[in-house]
């Protein structure tokens, strides 16, 4: 790791347990900035292509998957396909951001991997009853996707330990004030200012 490279930021965790709204939060700092994944599910109402999502067919996310175009990628629920485009990696890079990457848990462990110095947190929902209310009430799902996702969610919450950190998303002013700490807090890891702390240590004669 070094301070060229940028912060990459996993948030992780299962489906509804309120992943996005703590991603809008640590968007809220300055210097971050979204990876927008590419997806082969169909937009809902209301959201609009490039925003969360490109929008794009099977056959181009398969063409994208051939020509390497992603740093992971997986089927979510059996049904569609979601990746991270490298060249987030790339922006963030040229435009000196920490970039935030919102995935499932199969991709935060393929991104952990290719890069790691990455930093992932996983956010918990407080009990399955919680995280069954807060999906109905999005009211986007058939009975049959909200069983999907309880039964997934389950799998998902057994890989915890392989988080850098975990955020119970029981109180969201709190979780909100832990994902910004968690943020600020990885830019000053030593690891990431080497460099600087060298410079300045030149000033102190070496
Ligand atoms: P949704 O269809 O509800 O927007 O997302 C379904 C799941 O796919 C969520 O857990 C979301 O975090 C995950 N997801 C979104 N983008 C990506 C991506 O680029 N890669 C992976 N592996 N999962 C993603």
């Amino acid at each position: 790791m070094s301070a060229t490279e940028p912060l990459v930021l996993i948030v992780s965790g299962p489906s509804g347990s309120g992943k996005s709204t703590l991603v809008e939060k640590i968007l809220q700092l300055p210097g971050t900035m979204l990876s927008v994944s590419c997806t082969t599910r169909q937009p809902r109402k209301t959201e609009r292509d490039g925003k969360w999502y490109t929008f794009v067919s099977e056959a181009e996310f398969q063409q994208m998957v051939a020509a390497g175009e992603f740093l992971e990628y997986a089927q979510v629920f059996g049904k569609n396909w979601y990746g991270t485009p490298r060249k987030w990696l790339e922006r963030a890079q040229a435009g000196k951001k920490d970039l935030v990457l919102e995935i499932d848990v199969q991709g935060a462990l393929q991104a952990k991997q290719k890069l790691p110095g990455a930093v992932a947190v996983f956010v918990v929902p407080p009990s399955s009853e919680d995280l069954e209310r807060r999906i109905r009430a999005r009211g986007q799902d058939s009975e049959d996707e909200i069983h999907r996702r309880l039964d997934r969610a389950r799998q998902e919450m057994l890989n915890y330990s392989s988080y850098d950190f975990a955020v119970i998303n029981d109180d969201l002013e709190r979780a909100g004030r832990e994902v910004q700490a968690i943020a600020l807090a990885s830019r000053c890891r030593v690891a990431r200012n080497e460099e600087r702390i060298r410079e300045i240590l030149k000033s102190f004669g070496g």
